[in-house]
């Protein structure tokens, strides 16, 4: 049996407390330089600063209005100011959703892509890899997909495309593009540009006066710019390919 959406919409709406924390993108601890800009159990569907701007551009071209507030979020050592590196969309019901249709379906964001699967992590283990995968039992159409301890990746990978198809794959590139986010603020960390500590230390009000996007912010200080992350998540799509096809 394989995974098919049936385009009911569930996905779509009551989005507010529903995500859970480990689909995020990183978590404080992880680095201690990712803050949570919100209460955990307010949390909305989360998207990356360039999805968020492509929401925008297709909430301006279908006068549809999008509202976000500010997620995940980096402290600039300089000016204190709030680096947005995730957004949630300050919505209960997607405002793209319309008769139980994404009216923005090739343009979703990954978190909807890759939709019933929730958390997906691949870590490297003595003898190969390990894997962490996350269904939403919320999906009324989830397949459930059994393997004894000692699966090998191939065949789980192999297993998992065959009944979820692109949503696997899109799953897979979400994980893809969280590591590559956290490379990025590795190097930031490394150029001594972002604050890594203690939240308490840094007066947050102040910080999102003068807030700035994550796309912006790595375009400004010369580490990436807009055509360099769009041919780079190109490449980690390319590489979501590789993986899934074998
Ligand atoms: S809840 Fe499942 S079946 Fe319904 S729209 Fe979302 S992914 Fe598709
Ligand atoms: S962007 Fe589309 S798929 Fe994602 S929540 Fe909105 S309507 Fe649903």
């Amino acid at each position: 049996m394989k995974f098919e959406c049936i385009k009911c919409g569930i996905c779509c709406k009551n989005l507010i407390g529903k995500i859970k924390e480990s689909s995020l993108l990183a978590s404080g601890e992880h680095l201690n330089a990712v803050f949570l800009a919100q209460p955990i159990d307010k949390i909305g569907l989360s998207v990356f600063d360039w999805e968020k701007e492509i929401m925008e551009e297709e909430g301006r071209k279908l006068n549809i209005q999008v509202r976000f507030l500010p997620l995940h979020f980096l402290v600039d050592k300089i000016d204190e100011k709030a680096v947005v590196l995730s957004w949630m969309l300050s919505h209960i019901n997607c405002p793209f959703l319309k008769n139980d249709e994404c009216l923005i379906y090739e343009k979703r964001p990954l978190i909807c892509r890759s939709y019933p699967i929730t958390f997906l992590e691949i870590k490297k283990s003595f003898d190969g890899f390990d894997i962490d995968i996350e269904i939403s039992k919320e999906c009324p159409k989830i397949v459930e997909i059994e393997f004894d301890e000692n699966v090998y990746f191939d065949e789980f990978v192999r297993k998992y495309y065959e009944i979820y198809g692109e949503t696997f794959k899109d799953a897979v590139l979400l994980f893809l593009v969280n590591s590559f986010v956290r490379n990025l603020i590795k190097i930031l960390i490394e150029k001594d540009l972002i604050f890594v500590g203690r939240i308490e230390e840094i007066n947050v009000k102040k910080m999102f006066e003068q807030k700035v996007g994550f796309v912006d912010y790595l375009e400004e200080n010369k580490i990436l710019g807009r055509n360099e992350l769009k041919e780079s998540l190109k490449n980690l799509e390319r590489i979501a390919e590789r993986i899934v096809k074998g």
